[in-house]
């Protein structure tokens, strides 16, 4: 897939799961595999983090049985940001999927 493309699904689909719930790393790279995007930390990491400078999620790191985890939810900005998105969404699905 056109990598601009897959980013933009890709950013959706993470802020799309952060206001259901916290998620971290491996728990999005396993989710976004079952829906088909073959991804690597290397690329999910900086898009984590590209989300996060533009505020869009904030992480908490968490330690779990001895491990430190990063889990990133949806800020309020997110929020806003996905709400805008599923409107430009559904308008494009409705032209383009006839
Ligand atoms: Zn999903």
């Amino acid at each position: 897939m056109i990598r601009s493309f897959f980013l933009g699904f890709i950013k959706i689909h993470i802020l799309h799961h952060a206001d259901e719930e916290k998620v971290y790393g491996l728990w999005l790279i396993e989710e976004l595999g079952r829906h088909g995007y073959d991804i690597s930390p290397g690329t999910l990491y900086p898009i984590l983090h590209s989300l996060e400078k533009e505020k869009l999620l904030e992480s908490q790191k968490e330690t779990i049985s001895g491990k430190v985890r990063k889990y990133y939810k949806i800020t309020r900005e997110g929020r806003k940001a996905l709400k805008a998105a599923k409107i430009k969404i559904k308008e494009l699905v409705d032209e383009v999927m006839e």
